[in-house]
């Protein structure tokens, strides 16, 4: 991965194929000085349109198991023959929604791994409250997926998912410290050093505010924002040219 990295989680957007191809396009376009690297994560079905336009390209999801009889998952090695190099895994609205847990998301590591392909592996508390109190939380996820992480080259994206959605209320200095303990707690833990990256709603009006931490701050996953093709493109640039 290629500093600075911003993977643009499309969610469940565009709404049709031909969007989507035009989408990942214009992103091409606005990425072409190639200074980062950036990454579309588009809904599964517009994988090998978004492969076409794009060379990398991520999942935003994968199954826990690697084969077998699961009705709607897709498999790591799938996702590899299809052209993707990354999956998102633990984002929290699949563990929100999916109710996935932290040992699935180990598996889905592991899956990642042998497939070789680099998960992006999002943590984060729930709730905005004292550093101490979220840290306990985040401390929590890290410890159940370490194990599995330690097994191959991760990327972390540090999530608060009080701040997901998109126009939420945003606190750089307060996700810039998160983001130094959860590297050095995985650095003392797993003896490894882990790209990380900060995500929830990063958007042109607040990233001058990241932009501040940038030495501590690999990359942003960016959600709402990289749906619409105005706001992810100027933003690229913007990210782009500040590292
Ligand atoms: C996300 O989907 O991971 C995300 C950060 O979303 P948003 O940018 O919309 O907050």
């Amino acid at each position: 991965m290629k500093n600075p990295c911003i993977v643009c989680n499309w969610k469940m957007n565009p709404a049709s194929q031909k969007e989507a191809a035009a989408l990942a396009r214009e992103i091409t376009r606005a990425a072409k000085s190639k200074k980062g690297e950036v990454i579309i994560a588009p809904p599964a079905i517009y994988l090998s349109t978004v492969k076409n336009e794009h060379t990398h390209v991520a999942l935003q999801d994968v199954s826990e198991y690697a084969k077998g009889a699961h009705t709607g998952s897709i498999s790591a090695s799938m996702a590899k023959n299809m052209g993707a190099s990354y999956v998102i895994v633990g984002h929290s609205e699949r563990r929100r929604e999916q109710h996935e847990t932290n040992e699935q998301i180990a598996q889905k590591i592991e899956r990642a791994y042998e497939a070789k392909l680099t998960p992006i592996i999002c943590v984060g508390e729930l709730k905005k409250e004292t550093p101490e109190r979220a840290w306990g939380k985040i401390k929590k996820q890290l410890d159940e997926i370490i194990p599995s992480l330690k097994k191959g080259k991760g990327v972390i994206a540090y999530e608060p998912v009080w701040a997901i959605g998109g126009d939420k209320k945003t606190d750089s200095a307060y996700a810039q410290a998160m983001m130094y303990r959860i590297k050095l707690y995985i650095r003392m833990q797993a003896q490894l050093i882990t790209p990380i990256l900060y995500g929830g709603s990063v958007n042109c009006k607040n990233i001058e505010d990241f932009l501040e931490y940038k030495d501590s701050i690999d990359g942003f996953l960016v959600g709402s924002a990289s749906a619409q093709k105005k706001e992810i493109t100027t933003l690229i640039k913007k990210i782009y040219g500040s590292y």
